[in-house]
């Protein structure tokens, strides 16, 4: 697989010093499995009035499914479940893209270095496990918050 080296580097850097990386502990936990590589993620998070206010992610895998959960984290710790879900439909066409697409910077930040892996169908679970897996805890966890009030 050859990705621009520029974008290499980001994944590469955020595959090394992994953000939001910890022991998740959070009332919502999720585990994800993309058997087609052997990568995993937990995932937990907080919701509050609809913003998200703390993620934690812990996995194992290929350096595309550690970044990919990286830049996600990045992206949307602090934001509504609403803008979160914005970008998470934004990445997802971009993975959809087949290489046609380049990413909107503003929107996908980082991001925009894993449009590459949209030429290589078999890597693009990879890129989605980390996004999926937190679709998933912030659907359950707005869900409890709003229970709560
Ligand atoms: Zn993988």
């Amino acid at each position: 697989m050859e990705l621009d080296s520029l974008y290499q580097e980001v994944i590469l850097d955020h595959y090394k010093n992994p953000h939001h990386k910890g022991l998740p502990t959070g009332a919502i936990q999720v585990h994800h499995v993309n058997p087609s590589c052997g990568d995993e993620i937990t995932l937990s998070l907080a919701v509050s009035n609809g913003i998200i206010t703390d993620l934690v992610w812990d996995g194992v895998g290929c350096s595309i499914s550690q970044a990919s959960s990286s830049i996600m984290s990045d992206l949307v710790v602090g934001k509504s479940v609403d803008q979160a879900f914005s970008i998470l439909d934004e990445f997802s066409a971009l993975m959809a893209s087949k290489g046609a697409m380049v990413g909107n910077e503003d929107v996908l930040e980082d991001a925009i270095a894993l449009a590459g892996v949209s030429k290589f169908p078999a890597r693009v679970k990879c890129a989605l496990l980390g996004w999926m897996a937190f679709k998933d805890a912030a659907i359950q966890a707005d869900i409890s918050w709003r229970r709560e009030q």
